[in-house]
C-alpha cells in the first residue's frame, strides 16, 4: 500500500493522532479482492493472509500510514451536537487508485479515541457485515457510496445487550469529511481551520472550482449540493432509507456513509422508517430530500462565517441557493421516476401521472422494486400485462398510450427501464436471515452467494430469483438499530 497522506498536513486541531488499539486474535474474514485491486494493493500482500489480519485489524501498521481519529460535530436528529469525532475509527491514510482518485482508508472499531465518549470503541461483527454487504450491493446499483475492504474479526467480545464477536471493518470513501466537520470549526468560533477546511476540500473534492475566485464558497455550496441531490436520487431509486440523516453522517463527497440503521423499502410507503430510535419519521423514505435540504442549510451557516463581517450581503448570495434545492431536486426527482417508467424526458404536466402511481402503489401495499420489474416485463409478456391492467386499472392503459406516443420504439423504453429498475436489492429478511445462518454456521460462503447476486442487480442469473420475494409481512415488523 502507497500511502500518500494530506490531511494529517492540517493543523492538529483537524484530529487526535492515535493508533488502533491492539485485539488478541485477529482473523481476516472477508477481503473485497475487486475493491483491493482498484486501490492497487500490493498482491504480494493480498495472499499474505496473517499480515492481512494483522494491518486490518490495526494490531500492525503498515508503512506510511498515519493513523489518526477525526474531529467533527453534528446535529443528530436536529440537535447539535458539538463533540462527535471518530469514537472507533482510524483513518490511516490515503492512497491514489487505479483511477487516479485519492481514497481514504478508515479503520472502524479499532479502539477508543479522545472522542469515544462513552463507548467502547469497537464494532460488532453483525453490522461489519451488514455495512459490508450493503455497501456492495450499492456500490453495484450504481449509488455513490463508501465501500468496505475487509473484515476483520478480533477474537475479542464486544457487550452490547449481550456479549457478540468482534470486528474491525475497514471503509474506503473519497474522504471523511462531513457537513459536521465545519460545524466543528463553526462552533467553536475557529474562523482560521474552517478557511482551511474550505480550501482543502475545494481542492480535493471539486478542483474545478477556481481557488481564487471571488465567488468560491457559492460554487462550492453549488457542487455540494449537485452531490447531495444526486444522492437522494439514487436511494430513492432503489428504495434505500439512509434512517440516520444526521449532519455528522453526510459525506461533503455525496458518498452513502454510516449504514447502522439503513434498510431497503418493500411496500411502497413515503413514511417508511425501519429504525427503532426514529420515532418521529424525521428520516423516513419520503422525508430524505427534506433533510437533505435541512442539513445542506447547515453547511450554508457554517460557510457564512466565511464573509466576515456583512452577513448581510452574504446571506443574500447564499440563501438562493439552499432555496434553489427544492425546485433542482423536483426535477431530478421525476426525472428519475420517468426513466424507470421508460421515458426519457418529462414535464410538468407528468408529474401528476407519475404520482398517482405512488399513490396507486401506496395504497395497494405494492412492492416498490417488483413493481417496477412487472412493469418492465409487461411490454412483452401477455400475462403480466392482464395482471398489471387489474392492479393499476386505467393508469397501466395510460402508461402504455404515453409511451407508444413518447417514444421511438418500445424496446427502447424497456431498455431504459431495465437500466433503472434493479432486479433485486439487498432485501431486509434476506440480509437478516443471511446473517442469522452465518452466525449459527460461520460459513462465509452463504453471504457469498448473496453477494454474487447483489453485484449484478440488473443482469438475471441463475440464482437472482432466490433473492427477489418480497418479505411475507410487508416489512411491518421489521426494525433496525444503531446498534453498533
Ligand atoms: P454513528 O451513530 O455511528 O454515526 O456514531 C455517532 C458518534 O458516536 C460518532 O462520534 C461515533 O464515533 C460515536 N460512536 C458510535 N459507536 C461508538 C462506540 N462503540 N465507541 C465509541 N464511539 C462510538
Ligand atoms: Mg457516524
Amino acid at each position: 500500500m502507497k500511502f500518500s497522506n494530506t490531511y494529517s498536513q492540517l493543523a492538529s486541531a483537524f484530529y487526535q493522532r492515535i493508533d488502533p488499539t491492539k485485539v488478541s486474535d485477529p482473523q481476516l474474514l472477508f477481503w473485497n479482492k475487486s475493491l483491493a485491486k482498484r486501490l492497487l494493493i500490493d498482491e504480494k500482500l493480498t495472499l499474505d493472509l496473517n499480515l492481512l489480519s494483522q494491518y486490518f485489524s490495526g494490531n500492525q501498521i503498515p508503512d506510511g500510514a498515519e493513523p489518526m481519529a477525526l474531529a467533527y460535530s453534528g446535529h443528530q436528529f436536529g440537535h447539535f451536537n458539538p463533540q462527535l469525532g471518530d469514537g472507533r475509527a482510524h483513518l490511516l491514510g490515503e492512497v491514489i487508485a487505479s483511477d487516479n482518485r485519492r481514497y481514504d482508508i478508515q479503520l472502524k472499531g479499532s479502539g477508543p479515541t479522545r472522542f469515544s465518549r462513552q463507548g467502547d470503541g469497537r464494532c460488532a461483527i453483525g453490522p461489519a457485515v451488514r455495512e459490508y454487504i450493503m455497501s456492495e450491493a450499492m456500490f453495484a446499483l450504481g449509488v455513490s457510496t463508501s465501500r468496505c475492504l475487509s473484515v476483520v474479526t478480533t477474537g475479542e467480545a464486544v457487550y452490547r445487550e449481550q456479549p457478540l464477536a468482534g470486528a474491525v471493518v475497514t471503509r474506503v470513501a473519497s474522504s471523511h469529511i462531513r457537513v459536521g466537520t465545519f460545524q466543528y470549526f463553526a462552533a467553536i468560533g475557529d474562523i482560521e481551520s474552517l478557511e482551511t477546511l474550505t480550501h482543502y476540500t475545494i481542492e480535493r473534492h471539486f478542483p474545478q472550482i477556481d481557488i481564487n475566485a471571488d465567488d468560491k464558497i457559492e460554487q462550492f455550496l453549488v457542487c455540494v449540493i449537485d452531490k447531495q441531490i444526486e444522492l437522494i436520487i439514487s436511494w430513492m431509486r432503489v428504495g434505500f432509507i439512509h434512517g440516520v440523516m444526521n449532519t455528522d453522517n453526510t459525506a461533503i463527497s455525496g458518498e452513502t456513509i454510516d449504514f447502522g440503521p439503513c434498510a431497503m423499502m418493500s411496500n411502497y410507503h413515503s413514511g417508511t422508517v425501519f429504525s427503532s430510535i426514529d420515532k418521529q419519521g424525521r428520516y423516513a423514505f419520503g422525508n430524505q430530500p427534506h433533510i437533505a435540504q435541512w442539513n445542506m442549510a447547515r453547511l450554508a451557516e457554517c460557510l457564512l462565517l466565511l464573509f466576515g463581517s456583512n452577513q448581510e450581503k452574504a446571506l443574500k448570495k447564499i440563501e438562493p441557493i439552499i432555496i434553489a434545492f427544492t425546485e433542482q431536486f423536483e426535477s431530478a426527482y421525476f426525472t428519475m421516476l420517468a426513466n424507470k417508467l421508460g421515458f426519457n424526458e418529462v414535464d410538468k404536466k407528468d408529474h401528476h401521472f407519475i404520482n398517482e402511481l405512488l399513490d396507486l402503489m401506496q395504497k395497494q401495499e405494492l412492492d416498490y422494486t417488483n413493481t417496477f420489474i412487472k412493469l418492465t416485463h409487461s411490454l412483452n409478456d401477455a400475462d403480466t400485462q392482464n395482471n398489471l391492467k387489474e392492479q393499476l386499472g386505467d393508469w397501466y392503459n395510460n402508461w402504455r398510450k404515453q409511451l407508444e406516443d413518447k417514444s421511438q420504439n418500445i424496446q427502447a423504453a424497456k431498455k431504459l427501464m431495465e437500466q433503472n429498475n434493479p432486479l433485486v436489492i439487498p432485501r431486509n429478511h434476506h440480509i437478516e436471515t443471511i446473517l442469522a445462518e452465518y452466525e449459527i454456521s460461520g460459513k462465509s460462503t452463504i453471504i457469498d452467494r448473496f453477494l454474487k447476486v447483489l453485484r449484478s442487480p440488473y443482469k438475471q442469473l441463475s440464482e437472482t430469483n432466490e433473492f427477489q420475494d418480497a418479505p411475507k409481512d410487508g416489512d411491518h415488523h421489521y426494525r433496525t438499530f444503531c446498534g453498533t
